[in-house]
This record gives C-alpha cells, structure tokens and sequence, in this order.
C-alpha cells in the first residue's frame, strides 16, 4: 500500500504544482500544464508497455533480452530479468534431469510401455519398440491389441489379474520369446514391461536336453546290470559260465557308465570360465607319436595307421587339453572304420597355420550330421558308436577344448568313403621348435 501510494507521489506533485501555476498564472495555464503532465506520464508508460509486449512476443526469454526501462518500469524489469533467470535455471535443471531420465530407460534392458485407462499406448521407450514392433510417433493413441495381437496376450489384459506375468512366445517374425508384466498405477494406467527371455528359455531347453540326455544313457547300463543282479541273487543254481557271462556283461557296463561320467567331468571343466587355460610349448611331434601308439593298440593291428609330422612347430597350450581333443579324433577314426581301413594322422604348417588332421577310410557320415557333430549327445550313426563305447561327448569335449585355443574345426566326409577332421590353429598359437 505503501509502495501504491509512493508511486503515486509525483502525480501529486504535478497537480500541485499546477495548483500553484493556476494560482498564479490562472486556471487554464494549471489545466495546460497538468494535461501536458499526464500525457508526457501517459507516452512513458505506453512506451514501455509496447517495449514488454514486443519482448513477451520473442519465444527465448534471456535475462539480457528484457529491455531498459526508467522509473517504476527500471524496477518492474529488474523483477522479471530475476524471474525470468530462476525460471532458466529450472528448466536447465529440468532438461538435465529429462536427460538423465531418458538415458536410464534407455539403459534398461527391459520394454516399457505406458497405457491410459483404455489400454492406448501414451509413450514407450525404444526396447518396447524393438520388442513390440512399435513405432512411437506413428502408433501413440494405438490400442496395445493392435501391436501385440496374441490371444494370450489379450486375455491376459481382459482378465485385469497381473500378479503374475506372461510368456509370450514366437514374438516378432517368431524369433523372440518375452516375458510381459502389466502393472496398474495412478489414474487407472497400466505399465507394461516386456523382458526378452529367449536365450533364457534357450538354455532352459538345453537344459533340459542335457538332463534327459543323461538320463538316458545311465538308464541301460543301470537296466543292464540290475538285471544280472537279480539273476545272480535270485538263483542259486546258476551256471559258472553264466556268472562269468553276467560279470563280463555288468563290468562292461560299468566301464560305460565310468567313461559318461569321466567325460561330463570333462565338459564341465572345459565349460567352466574360471578355469583357465594352463598354457606351455606343446611338442606336437612327441605328443603325436603317443597318440599313434595309442591308436595302434586300440585298432589291434586291425588298421593301417600312419604318422606323418611335416612342421617341428610346437603349440602353445595345454598339452592335457590338445592330448584328449587329438585323441578323440583318432580314437574316433579306428571306431568308425572298419577292419582293414586306413587312418593318417599329420601336422603340418602351412600359410601360417598350424594343421592337424586325422583321415580316414571309414564309414563317412552324411552332410545333414555334419553341422550338429559337436552337439552334446548328437551321433549320426547311433549303433555303432554305442557299440562301440561311445559317449556321444567326443566332439562336443573337442570344440571346447579348441574354443580355449582359438582353434577351428573342419570335417570333410563322404558317405561310405570316409572322413577327414582337421583342427587350424591361428599363427599366434605357433612357436618354432625351441
Ligand atoms: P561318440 O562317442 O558317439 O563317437 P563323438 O562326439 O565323438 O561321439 O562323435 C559324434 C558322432 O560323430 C558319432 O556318434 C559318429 O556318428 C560321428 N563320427 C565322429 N567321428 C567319426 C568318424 N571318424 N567317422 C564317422 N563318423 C564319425
């Protein structure tokens, strides 16, 4: 109030002082001077309205920007230059904040989507996108049924029970698997958030595979061997060379399952990641002649099996790993050939890599197998590896163990002629002979 009537002071003064001028000079003279007063007050405010509107109609509003002014309007325009930079300094804070916001949803690795009560989509952020085959700017104001049409999904909305969530399956051209969770909030809007769980449920199934799998294989050699035991304890009459025959029989399978375990153990140390590799200079030529002995032993003369070591490199590794990925090769090559085949076993280095490779005359495998060899359990040719003690963990230990040593594998096989597998070591795993 004060201030209203400070402000109003010099209007006072210009009409006493008009007063005065009317006194002494006459009415008209105190009227002329007052009107000139008023309208000399009347052109300085109109000016500095203009210049306020001119500066309100400029859409970026710095402090720098407001313009002079003189009297009540200096003071008026300090007020807004102070307003109008806190009014900045929040909306930087604001935009910072957005900023960090965004980069956080953006750093998600799940989809979220923002429904209204209607179950239309407000916003989302890009992983829904990508999950959901959204298109934010196109697809704002969509129904979420219309992007994501699975009957499930749809009844999951419908049922407006979200304590669990859902799996959808064979979303987006049927590669993704998600998990979608609906979660009510504020005015009756739902927040959706998709979670890609496909190789979750990848691994679930190997998995379950691998449990099937090995169950599998222990169930005959347990059948086996459980049936001689009731045999034995059963009958007292039984025969010596029935014993002897059901003791082979159960030893045998004993050895079998002895094997499945060894090479589960193995496999679970090659897939362990803090297990690291035991590197040294691998004398390739010594390390081979063990195997060809070895190969020779188990074909029994059976087999032609030749050695031929062409580079005196060694490798750098673990010798334990290469002896039992190399093994594996040539064991394999006596058991799947038949009496009478040939088996080459040779290293050499060539174009700067080192080369190892075991052909054979064997029974080959067909091109189909190929490319699945190095699963757990896969076999192309069922009986004669059971036959012939297989576990069906030769290649899988292999591909491992060459995993460990940047190696690669290469099979080459022809049906009824034979197979050739050849392990490519990179440069960097060769060393001369020291
Ligand atoms: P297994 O214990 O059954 O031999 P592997 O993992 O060593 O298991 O091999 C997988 C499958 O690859 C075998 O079951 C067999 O069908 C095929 N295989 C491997 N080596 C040879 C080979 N030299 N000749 C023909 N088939 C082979």
């Amino acid at each position: 109030m004060f201030g209203f009537w400070q402000r109003l002071g010099g209007v006072f003064l210009v009409a006493i002082i008009a007063l005065l001028i009317a006194a002494l000079a006459g009415a008209l003279a105190g009227l002329a001077f007052f009107s000139i007063a008023l309208l000399g007050l009347v052109i300085h405010h109109t000016k500095h309205l203009v210049a306020l509107e001119q500066w309100l109609l400029v859409s970026n509003h710095t402090p720098s920007s407001i313009p002079a002014g003189s009297g009540i309007w200096d003071n008026i325009f300090a007020h807004l230059a102070r307003y109008v930079r806190t009014q900045n300094q929040s909306q930087q804070l604001i935009n910072l904040e957005l900023k960090q916001l965004q980069s956080v949803t953006a750093a998600m690795p799940d989809g979220i989507v923002i429904l209204d009560e209607s179950d239309h989509i407000e916003w989302c952020d890009p992983v829904a996108e990508k999950h959901l085959g959204i298109n934010l700017e196109l697809d704002v104001d969509q129904q979420i049924t219309n992007m994501v049409r699975q009957q499930s999904f749809v009844e999951y909305l419908a049922a407006g029970k979200f304590s669990k969530p859902l799996v959808l399956r064979q979303m987006r051209h049927h590669r993704l698997t998600l998990l979608m969770q609906l979660v009510p909030y504020g005015n009756k809007q739902k927040l959706l958030i998709s979670r890609d769980i496909t190789s979750y449920e990848r691994i679930e199934a190997m998995r379950r595979d691998f449990i099937a799998n090995v169950s599998h294989e222990l169930r005959t050699p347990l059948t086996v061997i459980g049936g001689y035991l009731e045999m034995l304890s059963g009958d007292s009459k039984i025969d010596h060379e029935m014993q002897q025959h059901a003791l082979t029989a159960m030893t045998e399978q004993t050895v079998r399952m002895q094997h499945l375990v060894e090479d589960l153990l193995t496999l679970s140390r090659l897939e362990n990641t803090l297990n690291k590799l035991s590197e040294s200079a691998v004398d390739m030529t010594s390390l081979l002649r063990e195997l060809h002995h070895e190969a020779e032993s188990l074909s029994g003369g059976k087999h032609t099996i030749n050695l031929s070591v062409d580079s005196e490199d060694y490798i750098l590794g673990s010798r334990e790993e290469l002896r039992s990925a190399f093994g594996n090769l040539v064991s394999n090559a006596v058991r799947y050939t038949p009496e009478g085949g040939k088996i080459d076993i040779h290293w050499e280095v060539s174009e700067g890599k080192g080369m190892f490779s075991v052909r054979d005359t064997g029974v080959g495998i067909e091109q189909e197998h190929i490319p699945r060899l190095t699963e757990r359990f896969y076999r192309a040719d069922n009986s004669r590896s059971r036959e012939t003690g297989g576990t069906g963990l030769g290649l899988a230990i292999v591909k491992h163990i060459l995993n460990r040593h940047q190696a690669r594998l290469k099979i080459h096989s022809i049906i009824g002629k034979g197979s050739e597998f050849c392990i490519q070591f990179p440069e960097k795993r060769l060393i001369v002979r020291p």
